[in-house]
């Protein structure tokens, strides 16, 4: 598990599924929910995931379905119990001007409304839903948000999946240490068992120049995800000629 603070809410990931490192067949949209006091956030994140794991993050339990409709229905049914309460009361007592009240109440209803299915889909319905969408969606977290700032808070279950996306958002990274500069490192890559030759490349931040030796241990997350793609977890390889840029 690693959390991470982004700049912005237009996080890149890497090209990879964010639960497993397989290739990507579509983004699935996460989503969460932030209140301060009376407003509230919906973000959404498109995250890549395989074809396994998006049919898994797409998965809705029969029960999940079922309290989602329960709370759009019992959501609208109260709504509109408050809208016509509201009028009826305010008729009743002579207050304001019909048409005014008609909006005043309608907008009360329909905040009341969509506040009862907000909470049965993203708090109630999520808890009914099968336990490998549940693992899937918990594997990006958006835990905090700071609208004034713009700053965003992202928890990863995969290491690998949080260094890459890391280094894909150097931009947007927040980070403790100022003096960081941004390394290019890329490495000629051999596997006979896969068959494969050719170069590896990732862009990262650090406060000092690598060793040859630091630079192939920054090369590990790039490798993995390449030999999960290429089916060659496992199998023996070669990294020679290895080059490190200072790109800042
Ligand atoms: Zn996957």
């Amino acid at each position: 598990m690693r959390r991470i603070q982004f700049y912005g809410q237009q996080i890149k990931f890497p090209s990879a599924c964010a639960y497993c490192l397989k290739a990507v067949h579509k983004e699935y949209n996460f989503e969460q929910v932030f209140t301060y006091g009376r407003r509230s956030i919906i973000l959404q994140l498109p995250v890549p995931l395989c074809h396994y794991h998006f049919q898994q993050a797409s998965a809705q339990s029969p029960a999940q379905l079922w309290s989602e409709r329960l709370g759009a229905a019992g959501g609208g049914m109260f709504g509109l119990t408050v809208f016509l309460a509201l009028l009826n009361y305010w008729s009743e007592t002579r207050q304001g001007f019909y048409v005014s009240n008609l909006f005043l109440a309608f907008f009360i209803g329909s905040s009341m409304a969509v506040i009862i299915w907000a909470i049965a889909k993203f708090w109630v319905a999520p808890l009914f839903a099968f336990r490998e969408t549940r693992a899937v969606l918990r594997s990006v977290q958006m835990k905090k948000f700071d609208p004034t700032h713009q700053i965003l808070e992202i928890v990863f279950q995969n290491e690998t999946t949080a260094e890459l996306t890391v280094r894909e958002n150097l931009a947007a990274l927040i980070t403790a240490n100022e003096n960081m500069r941004q390394y290019f490192i890329s490495a000629h890559l051999v596997d006979e068992d896969i068959r494969w030759s050719g170069r590896i490349d990732t862009n990262i931040l650090l406060d000092h120049s690598p060793s040859l030796q630091e630079a192939e241990q920054l090369l590990g997350p790039v490798i993995e995800r390449f030999m999960i793609q290429q089916n060659g977890t496992g199998t023996f390889y070669e990294i020679n000629d290895i080059k490190i840029m200072a790109i800042t």
